[in-house]
């Protein structure tokens, strides 16, 4: 087992972070180049800390790491690699309010928001330690006297490249199945957001995983990133993130085949029904685009309002965000905290700039009372009178930016719901479950929540159809994500053969 030479310190009251390094072969070191960058907290504009920027040459050293190990986890048995992953939660668990502050001083979640994230992870690691056992392939009815089967095997080396909008819950829900299934892995986190990936890379070490099966190269995504999805022996990779950068990602895993899984950006209507109970779905809309200050890629930011309710629902929606608590992640109450960094702030104000040209201004558009001047904080926005093929009607803002429609037709709200490049999901409020059954299928959607908010669990497949990606996270549906399938046949006939018995045989 590794000893940790130099754990990284975290001080809450200064916000401040030392010894951040990267975590390769079961130690912690610098970048080889020895170059770092900063991370900075999102509330204050400040920087937390220094954190490695790795070259190639270090993507190298994880890659390598994790190759040598890959066969001998491969066959470490499924009940031990089981063990090590339920002993991880127990390691979370008791770290987990450390992690959430990390998090929170980070990425700009509420505390109590990064608290309920954290929380949550060891259902993902008991859910793959439950199924690191039960997982297998199956036995195939062939003509003859043969013996024909499957066998569910890892992939290898794998690499996952983790956004900034859910840093710890995106690198553990797709580390966890690959652990678990015998897959070793290099885990990438955004620029802008690796501290909780180190501080988890600790608890992965203290667990007693093997040296090389688990690593964390910190930098940059161009740099890092690409050196990663590029590696000729990286053979499955999954990335969360841009769809533009999904597709980046892709051609470098096609130049060696590696097998890509994409969870991509969003577009997601959420769809309002005359009869839907108001109040539900007024809260139901303020989450779906203020969620994380809209930094979620299923943010429901277009919103279908049927035009019998339209009014009523704009003036609750807009009392609603009124009382929104907006501030610090560490202030009590706070309900929705900064954007993740000055970059991602500039695009939003952008964005809400577009729209005001695009359309009509409808509440917010400016920065919100009493927050830091140098913090990254944008306030609810509402938009209507937009037209869908706007900017602001089609792209990802990654922002709390809600363009609204108005519909009467269900024919014509369905066509205006699949009017986008993306598919990841969908809200509907609706008391008729027959009608909103009957709206689900006609969505093209990989998820679609009804009277509902979305939640996501370790059980339930999530990811996207068009240009919201491919393959799944979670549930039974992900285990393709990381295995490959080996066809094995016996000829249980052991009298030899005369030569014409081959002749004829099918190809
Ligand atoms: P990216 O999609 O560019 O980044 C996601 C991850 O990919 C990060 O770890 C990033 O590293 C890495 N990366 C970046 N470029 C490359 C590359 N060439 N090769 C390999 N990896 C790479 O998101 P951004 O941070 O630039 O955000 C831009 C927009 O992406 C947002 O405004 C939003 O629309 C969308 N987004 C969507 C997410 C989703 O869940 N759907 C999540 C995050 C962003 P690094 O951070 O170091 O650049």
């Amino acid at each position: 087992m590794t000893t940790i030479e130099q754990p990284m310190t975290f001080d809450q009251a200064t916000r401040r972070v030392d010894h951040a390094q990267m975590f390769i072969d079961g130690r912690w070191g610098p970048a080889s180049a020895g170059v770092t960058f900063a991370t900075v907290d999102p509330a204050t504009g400040r920087t937390i800390a220094a954190v490695p920027r790795a070259d190639a040459s270090d993507v190298d050293r994880a890659v390598a790491a994790a190759k040598r190990v890959a066969v001998e986890w491969q066959f470490t048995d499924a009940i031990t690699r089981a063990g090590l992953l339920r002993t991880l939660a127990g390691l979370v668990t008791e770290h987990a309010e450390e992690l959430a502050q990390l998090e929170a001083l980070d990425s700009g979640h509420y505390l109590d928001k990064a608290r309920e994230l954290v929380g949550a992870i060891p259902l993902w690691l008991e859910y793959w330690a439950g199924l690191a056992d039960k997982v297998g392939g199956r036995t195939i009815e062939v003509p003859g006297n043969k013996l024909a089967f499957t066998l569910l095997e890892p992939l290898g080396v794998t690499a996952h490249i983790v956004p900034w909008n859910y840093p710890l819950l995106i690198l553990v829900r797709s580390t966890a199945p690959a652990l678990a299934l015998g897959n070793t892995c290099v885990v990438k986190p955004a620029e802008d957001t690796s501290l909780s990936a180190l501080k988890y890379a600790e608890l992965v070490a203290e667990a007693g995983f093997p040296d090389g099966v688990f690593n964390v190269v910190t930098g940059y995504g161009a740099e890092a990133g690409a050196a990663l999805a590029a590696h000729p022996d990286v053979m499955g990779i999954t990335f969360t993130g841009s769809t533009e950068t999904g597709k980046t990602v892709a051609k470098l895993g096609a130049e060696h085949i590696a097998q890509v899984n994409l969870e991509l950006g969003g577009k997601s209507p959420t769809i309002v029904f005359p009869d839907a109970r108001l109040d539900d779905a007024v809260e139901g809309a303020v989450q779906g685009f203020c969620s994380h200050a809209g930094q979620v890629c299923v943010a429901g930011t277009r919103l279908f309002l049927h035009r019998d309710i339209a009014d009523e629902f704009l003036a609750r929606l807009v009392e609603r965000l009124r009382v929104a608590r907006i501030g610090d992640p560490f202030d009590e109450g706070v309900q929705m905290g900064p954007l993740v960094s000055k970059k991602q702030f500039d695009r939003v104000r952008s964005y809400i700039e577009i729209g005001k040209r695009e359309a009509t201004l409808f509440y917010g558009g400016g920065r919100p009372a009493g927050t830091d001047v140098d913090g990254y904080f944008v306030e609810p926005t509402v938009f209507t009178d937009v037209s869908p093929s706007d900017r602001i009607a089609r792209e990802e803002i990654f922002g709390p930016v809600l363009s609204v429609f108005t519909w009467s037709d269900e024919d014509e709200l369905v066509a205006a719901a699949n009017d986008s490049d993306f598919g990841l999901f969908a809200a509907i409020w609706c008391s008729d479950i027959t009608r909103a059954l009957s709206t689900a299928r006609r969505l093209q959607v990989g998820g679609v929540m009804v009277n509902d908010w979305f939640g996501e669990l370790p059980m339930a497949p999530h990811g996207g159809y068009k240009q919201s990606g491919t393959g799944r996270e979670e549930g039974l549906e992900s285990i393709a994500s990381y295995t490959q399938v080996k066809h094995v046949s016996v000829n249980l006939d052991d009298s030899p053969r005369a030569s014409a018995d081959w002749a004829g045989a099918p190809l």
